[in-house]
């Protein structure tokens, strides 16, 4: 085990081996210790898509605050797409990632109404995203039943496979000079005058700067600093069937329920979309409903009829990081030197870019896109009841 280390990252997410990843290409001493084994939690869990418009329950929101924090991360989903496409090339493997696209559909008229508007929104930032119906959509995306009247289309989205991209950036990392400590759990953490002492689960380590990189379990993390981070998990649920013939080169998405859909590179269909899964089983995964695979798996074959005719391979849980605002919390604690934060919002999408950002600022360098608005300072002022409202008590539908 490690006893001295410049940066400690804690968490082994897509978060913190991305970190550990962009630290350790230049030059900095950087360790990882996860409480269980790399990518098992979120990361490792998630549906892969890779998400640029706003997501379906936040499309919905009417005040003006709460529509500006929807607005507030759009560029940095832009620019994750080509963080994840630079990956594609630099990791060892194939990550599977494409970019082909993805839909948001409508089955009715005000599911229609809320994406012309949502699309506005998204134009306001600078995102390229259009609602589509009729000839053109039937062009796009003939897989699509009659129930689709038509959908917003964003040319960025995508997919890229979550089991393989975050080992690959951990083998990265690790080949940079990152070292990694897995079943390592976090207990206590303490600044003593200028370094961090850190208790684990393997004996104590001093580290100069400390991460917080531990996703859903980050608020818990954070306190042993006594810092207050406002970010909770739910459970969710996923699907994915056999493999067919390549149909839905798209990431697919709905206005009105909880769906996402995409087909892997092997042919199977993804399935999922922020069904809930069974929180208080007792055991260390959430259990899974039967209403959410029977729910999930109707909307799926709802929209895309050929999905009937694939059977169910298998289901998993996991838990997902809900931020109360909705934006990512990143960059150093102010009041708390050496304390950095690198918590994402749409997580797997964003996670790369995000630790990129965070890593050039342990470096000392000027993030390469202004992450002010992210900065943990903007709860100071307390969270409005607003927003709180329109983000911390629902599950996102990812
Ligand atoms: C079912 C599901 C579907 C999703 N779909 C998508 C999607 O399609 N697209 C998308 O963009 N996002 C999606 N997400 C969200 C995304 O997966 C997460 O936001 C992202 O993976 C978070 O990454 P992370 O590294 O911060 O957290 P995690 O991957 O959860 O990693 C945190 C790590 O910290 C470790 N840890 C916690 N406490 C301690 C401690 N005290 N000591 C040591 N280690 C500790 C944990 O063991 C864990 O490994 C989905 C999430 C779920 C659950």
């Amino acid at each position: 085990m490690i006893e001295d280390t410049d940066v400690l990252v804690v968490g082994g997410g897509v978060m913190g081996c991305a970190l550990a990843y962009y630290l350790a290409r230049e030059g900095v001493e950087v360790a990882v210790i996860d409480r269980h084994d790399l990518n098992t939690q979120a990361s490792g869990t998630n549906a892969g898509s890779l998400h640029v418009q706003i997501l379906s329950h936040w499309a919905r929101v009417e005040n003006a605050d709460a529509i500006a924090a929807t607005q507030r991360p759009l560029p940095i989903y832009v620019e994750a797409i080509n963080v994840w496409r630079a990956l594609s090339r630099e990791l060892d493997c194939d990550i599977e990632f494409s970019a082909e696209g993805g839909f948001m559909v409508a089955e009715t008229d005000e599911e229609m109404r809320i994406l012309e508007r949502k699309c506005a929104r998204e134009r306001e930032r600078g995102v390229d995203s259009r609602v589509v119906s009729g000839n053109e959509l039937a062009a796009l995306a003939p897989y699509f039943s009659d129930a689709v009247i038509g959908a917003s289309f964003c040319p960025y989205e995508g997919k890229v496979n979550p089991i393989i991209a975050t080992p690959a950036l951990a083998r990265g990392a690790e080949r940079a000079g990152a070292r990694f400590f897995r079943h390592t759990e976090l207990r206590a953490l303490a600044r003593k005058r200028d370094v961090f002492e850190a208790e684990t689960s393997r004996g104590r380590v001093r580290a100069r700067r400390v991460v917080v990189a531990a996703g859903a379990w980050s608020a818990e993390v954070a306190a042993m600093v006594g810092l207050e981070l406002p970010v909770n998990r739910r459970a969710l649920h996923m699907n994915v069937t056999e493999g067919a013939t390549p149909l839905v080169p798209h990431l697919i998405q709905h206005m009105g329920r909880r769906l996402t859909l995409k087909q892997a590179s092997d042919g199977a269909m993804i399935v999922g979309g922020g069904w809930p899964a069974d929180e208080r089983s007792g055991g260390p995964n959430p259990r899974v409903l039967r209403t959410s695979i029977e729910g999930n798996l109707w909307i799926a074959a709802h929209l895309v009829p050929k999905l009937a005719e694939l059977r169910l391979l298998r289901t998993w849980t996991g838990f997902i990081n809900i931020i109360i605002d909705g934006s990512p919390v990143l960059g150093p604690v102010p009041g708390l030197p050496g304390l950095f934060v690198s918590l994402a919002s749409v997580g797997f999408t964003s996670g790369p870019l995000c630790a990129h950002l965070v890593a050039e600022t342990i470096r000392g360098e000027d993030p390469s896109m202004d992450i002010a608005p992210f900065s943990i300072e903007r709860f100071k002022a307390g969270v409005s009841s607003a927003a709180v409202n329109t983000f911390f008590e629902q599950s996102p539908t990812l």
